[in-house]
């Protein structure tokens, strides 16, 4: 059995299921919500149930998982699957002019030639405008599908053309439910590592698959505590050691999401915080560092985690970065 399987957004997985046996899909496709819910693998399903020979299945997104083709797509290999991807900082026009060249070409064996397309928001507006005229008269035989966790960058034609689907994260029992179902975590684990997910599927699946990133977490919470008593000589140290983390932006978002359960503790918003298991650290924060200092930090996190995905000098926005971290008394 090879149909590539989606868990949760039953909805998206319904709706797409039976346009595909209605024979009433759209030519575009426009898939957003938040980055790793899992929006390029109902896409991939998709692309699946589109060019299944015998689509009739009643689950997931129909495909049947047994003809040659279900087989093909579920490898990666199916020929008339194409994913595009940024190379780099930015989807390149020659990708898309690439998209627009071979939308126009018949599929090599099956009834559609599926074209996904990710990350569309890194799309420049010269990218975007060469894929219009496809998105406006394409052939009967293409589907397109666009991904973006940030579709308020795109442009108004584009996704005028596009039915938008827009996806959410999953809710916590049912990711807590998959861990336990497919990776095999025990209940309190795969409790704690949905927390720690933060509703994102594909997150928490990477995450079970390396029991050591997420287990050593409380460590770095510790570290993350014992930087605010550090000086500025040891901040810089700090920052010369965190230039190697092979894991950076990992590691950037749980200190956003630590400082940001540190304001809801100011805030007293306990039920929303999601270091459950960590709210004495974070209540001994919150009295120590004023409100002030720690939105000013978030922004701070938030304006590296930019800089470090414009290539900047990593070492000098992680020096700049760590003297910017709160000091405890
Ligand atoms: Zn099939």
């Amino acid at each position: 059995m090879t149909a590539i399987q989606v868990f949760g957004h039953a909805w998206a997985q319904r709706l797409l299921r039976r346009a595909v046996q209605q024979q009433a899909t759209r030519h575009a496709y426009l898939f957003t919500g938040p980055e790793h819910i899992g929006k390029t693998t109902l896409a991939r399903a998709f692309a699946q149930a589109l060019t299944c020979e015998n689509p009739t299945r009643e689950e997931g997104l129909g495909a049947c998982g047994h003809c040659r083709s279900c087989r093909l797509a579920h490898e990666g290999m199916h020929p008339d699957h194409r994913v595009f991807e940024p190379a780099g900082q930015q989807l390149r026009i020659e990708q898309i002019r690439e998209v627009v060249r071979e939308a126009a070409l018949s599929p090599v064996s099956s009834r559609y030639k599926v074209f996904i397309i990710t990350a569309f928001e890194r799309a420049n507006v010269y990218a975007a405008n060469a894929l219009l005229k496809t998105l406006e008269e394409p052939s009967a035989t293409t589907r397109i599908i666009l991904i973006s966790h940030q579709p308020s960058g795109l442009l108004d034609t584009i996704i005028s053309r596009c039915q938008q689907l827009r996806l959410r994260p999953l809710p916590e029992h049912e990711i807590a439910e998959v861990l336990q179902s497919t990776a095999g975590l025990d209940a309190p684990s795969a409790r704690r590592l949905t927390r720690l997910s933060h509703g994102r599927i594909g997150r928490a699946l990477t995450m079970a698959q390396d029991p050591a990133s997420w287990q050593s977490y409380d460590q770095r919470v510790q570290e993350l505590d014992a930087i605010l008593t550090y000086s500025p000589a040891q901040r810089l140290a700090y920052a010369q050691r965190m230039e190697k983390d092979e894991q950076l932006e990992r590691t950037l978002q749980e200190w956003l999401l630590w400082w940001r359960d540190v304001l809801l503790m100011q805030y007293h918003v306990h039920d929303r915080i999601l270091n459950q298991e960590h709210q004495a650290l974070l209540a001994q924060q919150a009295q120590a560092v004023p409100t002030s200092q720690v939105r000013r930090f978030i922004r701070a996190i938030l304006e590296t985690v930019q800089y470090l995905r414009q290539n900047v000098n990593r070492r000098l926005a992680l020096e700049a970065l760590l003297l910017k971290v709160p000091e405890k008394p």
